[in-house]
Formats: structure tokens, C-alpha cells, sequence
């Protein structure tokens, strides 16, 4: 079975082969000649693992899933949500996000945060979601250099530690983007 990961992340890609049996083989969207940046306009992480999802099947006619990841945080309304990639403009990075973040927070008390995960996959003409979510809160201040995006200020519950002070393999068993993976890979391993 071939099935397309509407990604180009090539470590993302080899993870998840390495995961899954044998007979299901991941493709990416170079590996199916999908080179054009695929539209993420909706307004819900849901929303936009579904286009990307949609994009692959509707036009290369292939099964695929896709997946979208966001902050949300209680304090702000959900926000930066689906926007946590540009929070704090289109041309941001990880640091100006972070620092917009704790701003909009300073004056807060609750700092309740939660990542989510959601992957939309189109199989046989159906389409099934997984989500995965990982709640904690936003620290005062920045620490620890692992990671990525917001993990030096994301404290998850149940740790004294930020994503960004924890071993990568620790990250990767309670993470929000690892809940909804397993989900996914139990389902493909039934379906095969
Ligand atoms: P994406 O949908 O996986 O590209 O994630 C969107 C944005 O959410 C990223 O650009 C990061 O800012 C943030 N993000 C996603 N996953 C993580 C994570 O595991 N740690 C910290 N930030 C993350």
C-alpha cells in the first residue's frame, strides 16, 4: 500500500516508515512530484490538515494524510492556534514568537496551554482525523535549548521541565504531534 505524507520534512518521513510495517509504503510530496505549497487558509488546525490532505488526494489522486500542529493558549482565547507558525508576523521566527507570547501573557495569571495535533488521512475514500494534545503551561521566561517553535517556554504537565530541557525521546512519547501519530499508525496497522 502506498500512501503519501503531505509533508517534504524528510525526517518526519523517515520516523514514521520506520514505524509502520513494511507493506505500507510513505511517500512524500516530492516523491509524487507535488513541488507547489500547498494552501493553508482555514481558521482550525482541523481545517488545514483536511486542505492538505484534500490538496494531494483531490489533485494527484492519491490516499494521503497530512498534519497541522498549534498553541493554544486558555488566557488568549485559543490563540496563537492555528496562526502559532506567523504569530507574530509572516516573516517571524520561533524567538519573536516566543516573545510576543509572554507579552501578551505578562499580565496574566493563568497560563494554561495546550499543544494540538491534528492528521487528517484519506484512505479508500473515507477520511479519518487523530488528534493528539499535550496541555501545560507557558513559563515566565525562556529555558532550555532542545527542541523547536515554542518548546522553551512549554511546560508540560506532570514535569518541572520545558520541551526544550527535555531528552528529545522523552518529548517524543508525550508530545502532542506523538499522540496523534500512534493513533494513526494503530489504525493503519488494523486496516493493512
Ligand atoms: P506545524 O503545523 O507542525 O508546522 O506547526 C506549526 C507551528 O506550531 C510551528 O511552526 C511551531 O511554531 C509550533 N509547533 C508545532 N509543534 C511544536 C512542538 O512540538 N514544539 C514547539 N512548537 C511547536
Amino acid at each position: 500500500m502506498q500512501l503519501v505524507f503531505a509533508s517534504n520534512n524528510k525526517n518526519k518521513i523517515k520516523e514514521i516508515q520506520q514505524i509502520l510495517p513494511q507493506s505500507i509504503i510513505i511517500l512524500s510530496l516530492e516523491d509524487i512530484g507535488c513541488l507547489e505549497e500547498i494552501p493553508e487558509t482555514s481558521n482550525t488546525i482541523e481545517g488545514n490538515a483536511i486542505l492538505k490532505a484534500n490538496y494531494v488526494t483531490q489533485k494527484y489522486g492519491y490516499d494521503c494524510f497530512a498534519d497541522d500542529t498549534g498553541l493554544e493558549v486558555e488566557a488568549l482565547n485559543g490563540e496563537p492556534g492555528v496562526y502559532s507558525a506567523r504569530y507574530a508576523g509572516e516573516q517571524c521566527d520561533s524567538d519573536n514568537n516566543m516573545i510576543k507570547l509572554l507579552d501578551a501573557l505578562s499580565s496574566k495569571t493563568n497560563r494554561k496551554a495546550s499543544f494540538k495535533t491534528v492528521i487528517a488521512l484519506n484512505k479508500e475514500g473515507e477520511q479519518h482525523l487523530f488528534t493528539g494534545t499535550a496541555p501545560g503551561k507557558i513559563t515566565m521566561e525562556k529555558s532550555g535549548h532542545q527542541g523547536f517553535g515554542y518548546d522553551p517556554i512549554f511546560q508540560p504537565e506532570g514535569y518541572q521541565e520545558t520541551f526544550a530541557e527535555m531528552d528529545s525521546a522523552l518529548k517524543n512519547t508525550i508530545s502532542h504531534r506523538a499522540i496523534a501519530t500512534k493513533q494513526l499508525i494503530a489504525f493503519l496497522k488494523t486496516e493493512k
